[in-house]
């Protein structure tokens, strides 16, 4: 096999994986997270966390977690898709707008998204499943006061698929930070 062949085939392997995982999620913008997350973790730029912002049926923003290429603990998933949502809208303010990422939101984001005047959120894995793969989600989160006060706001769904997400993020053995 040549070079070329090889790389072509390396790179249909990765689609079709890709197509496996996010199509197991019944919500198309969920979908849409899933492969940003997969970009992601393929690329080794992070955590296995994508997000997308839509207006009016419309992805206005997507981004995924850079914290390991960009050198910073910030640069998570939903912050990178609020800021691609406002640069894309020229506008600060996401009212009308709804978020679909594929773990339930850190503090840091959580805030975030509230301070950017997002409608709602749907996530995918819970904060305990983040805690699952290794990351401090949790025990943020306890400090933070928990999730209570905020049930309107977050609401979780396709978490069956989100959880293969994770399982194949797991089974590439990254470095959790
Ligand atoms: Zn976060």
């Amino acid at each position: 096999m040549s070079e070329l062949e090889n790389v072509t085939n390396m790179v249909n392997a990765a689609n079709t994986e890709n197509l496996l995982i996010s199509e197991k999620a019944d919500n198309p913008y969920m979908k849409e997270a899933i492969n940003e997350a997969l970009m992601g973790i393929k690329n080794n730029h992070g955590g296995p966390f994508g997000s997308v912002v839509v207006k009016d049926g419309i992805i206005v923003g997507r981004g995924h977690n850079r914290v390991l290429f960009n050198t910073d603990s910030t640069a998570h998933g939903e912050i990178m898709a609020i800021r691609d949502a406002e640069k894309n809208l020229g506008n600060y303010d996401l009212s009308g707008c709804t978020v679909y990422t594929t773990g339930e939101p850190c503090p840091m984001c959580l805030f975030a998204l509230m301070w950017a005047n997002v409608e709602k959120v749907y996530y995918g894995c819970t904060i305990a499943d983040n805690s699952e793969i290794g990351f401090r989600d949790e025990k943020l989160d306890n400090m933070s006061g928990g999730r209570e006060k905020f049930k309107d706001f977050l609401e979780c769904i396709d978490r069956e698929a989100c959880l293969e997400l994770f399982k194949a993020y797991k089974n590439m053995n990254h470095k959790i930070y």
